[in-house]
Order: C-alpha cells, then sequence, then structure tokens
C-alpha cells in the first residue's frame, strides 16, 4: 500500500531518490569511493565549515550508531560529559554512556522546556572536572528545539567538547556549525537531507578527531579508525550501504536544486505552520507551547471525546498517510512530522481527512 510518511524519518523521498538505487556498485571502484569524496565534501559546505577545519566521516548503521561512535571513540577515560537532556534521544546518550563506562553527568529538563545555559554553568561550577557536553538539537521525542548558541558559548569559553546530536535538524535548519563552535555534529541519511536509512555521518573538528586517536571501546564504530582508511581515497572500512550512499548523493543535488537549506527550512516551516494551525482549528492541543520546532509536532489525544490511536492511525493509512505514535513520557500524544517530500497541499489533504474523522467519530 502506497503512503506518505508524516514521521521524522525514514521519510518520504523523491522518485528520482529511490531512482538512484537501481545500480549495484563495486565498494572498491574509483567512481563509486569519488562518490563518497563529493558526499563528503558537500556536507561540509551545508555545516558552513572548512575542509581545513572540519572533516566529516561517514558510519554504516542508523543515527544511533554514529552517536555512539562519537560517544564511546571520542569521550576518553580521563573526560566527563555532561549530557543534557529533554527526551528520549538525550536519554539514549546517557545510556550509551552506562554501557560503555563513560563518566557522565545527566541534566535532566522537562519535556516541554530546553536545556537552560545558567544551569549547564552551575553544573560546571559544582563539577570541575566536566570537560565534555553533549545534547541534541532538535528533540525528536516532542518536537521541541533546543537552542544551542549559549550552552555552545559556555562549551567554547570552558573549552569544553560540544557535541550535537543533530540528527532531525541538519539540512533543514541554518546551522553554522564553525560558528557554533561544534567539535561533533551528528546526523544521519534518512532526515532532513532526504536520503533513505543506511548510514549516518558526523562532522568532526579534526583536530579535536586526531587528537583522540586510540580510545575506541570498540572496533566497528572508531571513528578514528574509519575516518584514517576513508580520508584516504573515501573506501569504507567494512562494507558500505552503497544504495543508500548512491540516493544520499541525488538527495544532496535535490537540496541544492531547491534552493538549499534556507529554502528547505522554510518549505517544513510552512508545512508546519499550516499543520499547527489546521489541527488547532480542528480541536488537537500540541503538547510544546514553548519552542516548538519546524519538523514534527506532539499532539495531545482530544479530551472532550474519545480517542483511539490505533484506530485514527488506520484511518489515515487508509486515507494515504502515516503518521506515528507518541513518545511523550505522561501524556497520551500522537506525532505528526512535516518533513521530507512533503508540501502545504499534503497537510491540507490531511487536514480534510482528520476532520472527517473527527466528525465520524464524535458521532458514533
Ligand atoms: C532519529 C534520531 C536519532 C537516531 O535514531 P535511529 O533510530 O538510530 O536512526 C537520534 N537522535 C535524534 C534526535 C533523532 O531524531
Amino acid at each position: 500500500m502506497h503512503y506518505k510518511l508524516l514521521t521524522p524519518g525514514p521519510l518520504t523521498t523523491t522518485m528520482t531518490v529511490k531512482k538512484a538505487m537501481l545500480t549495484d556498485q563495486c565498494t572498491w571502484d574509483q567512481d563509486y569511493k569519488e562518490i563518497t569524496q563529493e558526499i563528503r565534501r558537500r556536507l561540509l559546505e551545508l555545516a558552513e565549515v572548512s575542509a581545513k577545519e572540519y572533516t566529516t566521516v561517514l558510519m554504516q548503521g542508523s543515527g544511533s550508531f554514529g552517536v555512539e561512535a562519537v560517544l564511546s571513540s571520542m569521550i576518553t577515560s580521563e573526560d566527563h560529559l555532561l549530557i543534557c537532556t529533554n527526551g528520549a534521544y538525550g536519554q539514549r546518550m546517557a545510556t550509551m554512556c552506562q554501557r560503555h563506562n563513560i563518566t557522565h553527568t545527566i541534566y535532566q529538563v522537562p519535556e516541554n522546556d530546553v536545556p537552560k545555559a545558567e544551569a549547564v554553568q552551575k553544573l560546571l561550577n559544582d563539577y570541575p572536572s566536566i570537560s565534555a557536553i553533549a545534547m541534541v538539537h532538535s528533540e525528536t521525542t516532542s518536537g521541541i528545539l533546543n537552542e544551542l548558541d549559549e550552552i555552545a558559548a559556555i562549551a567554547k569559553v570552558n573549552d569544553l567538547l560540544f557535541i550535537v546530536d543533530a540528527m532531525s535538524s541538519f539540512g533543514g535548519i541554518p546551522l553554522n556549525v564553525s560558528e557554533l563552535d561544534i567539535d561533533f555534529l551528528i546526523s544521519s541519511s534518512n532526515k532532513c537531507i532526504q536520503g533513505v536509512p543506511g548510514f549516518s555521518f558526523i562532522i568532526c573538528k579534526k583536530h579535536e578527531l586526531e587528537k583522540r586517536k586510540g580510545h575506541a571501546r570498540t572496533l566497528s564504530l572508531d571513528l578514528y579508525d574509519q575516518y584514517q582508511v576513508m580520508e584516504k581515497d573515501g573506501k569504507w572500512r567494512f562494507t558500505s550501504p552503497t544504495h543508500t550512499v548512491l540516493a544520499f548523493l541525488q538527495a544532496l543535488k535535490e537540496l541544492e536544486l531547491e534552493g538549499g537549506i534556507e529554502q528547505r527550512y522554510l518549505r517544513y516551516l510552512t508545512n508546519n505552520h499550516l499543520l499547527r494551525q489546521k489541527m488547532s482549528e480542528l480541536g488537537y492541543e500540541t503538547f510544546i507551547q514553548k519552542h516548538q520546532g519546524p519538523f514534527i509536532t506532539s499532539f495531545l489525544y482530544p479530551k472532550n471525546r474519545p480517542f483511539n490511536f490505533n484506530n485514527f492511525y488506520h484511518h489515515l493509512k487508509h486515507n494515504g498517510f502515516v503518521i506515528y505514535p507518541g513518545k511523550i513520557s505522561d501524556h497520551d500524544c500522537f506525532r505528526i512530522g512535516n518533513i521530507g517530500e512533503i508540501y502545504p497541499e499534503d497537510i491540507h489533504r490531511l487536514a480534510e481527512i482528520i476532520e472527517k474523522y473527527s466528525e465520524v467519530a464524535y458521532v458514533s
């Protein structure tokens, strides 16, 4: 059954991105290795960083593999990591730290609020051994968009390593990585760049990456080793997801054709505003009141009438859209993403379907 994905990724891709996967590639072949190198170059341009100061490392697996590659191979046994979290993805970084015995402190913020610079500063005063900060940019759990500027400034002033999980935001919102002085930024192939799943990528400050050689706790996720091999001629250390790589290059070209990140951001923002406006007219409240991001929105189950998510989900799927269940700890929500190959006309159509559904549900 064909449907459009209103999810945070994998998301709806263009036919041309899907078609780019119709060739089989030899991983040793020069043409294929050059594709990898072109992807790495283009990602640096999107991040607004120089190839002198930064490098891109591609890593097999989903986004979490990229996050774990950074934490498990760049945080040394001497380090102390502060994790700012207001959702499941921040929490996942903490779980990774537990697995790898990485010294860490958690700064826990409610799911509908953002980490604050003053609180981070206070934690730094309380724990002078903190040497690194990690945070999520767009917390997909709720759809909230965390502010990076002030915490980035604190990291810089205190000479701390700054790690950002920009999984569900990179490519969909302007982000000046060198201005924010981010040391490691992680994202993946199947989010705002609008490729298909299969690998993550890490924009790394070269100097920090090279300094942390030899600290990896695993072989497969060794970020430095991956970098060293890839840097030579674009060869991935182990088998790479060749079809995904081809699709990703096509997706990068299409992002450029759309007008770059700024234009894509405006499309997402338009989709998101329209979605929230339409849903509000239909009586659905959002969980996030402040700092709502432009990528995905959590809606509370309606209070004034019975609501069955499963029923709602299948109704929408039957009509051509799939949405996501909620992920908020103590509120019943569902989530609707508006990224990927999605336009205002899709949101209008979705709203019409939901409007009819609500009427049906209300009457019965
Ligand atoms: C998607 C996502 C991840 C990675 O999840 P995977 O399922 O491993 O791809 C990490 N952080 C955020 C904020 C995400 O949205």
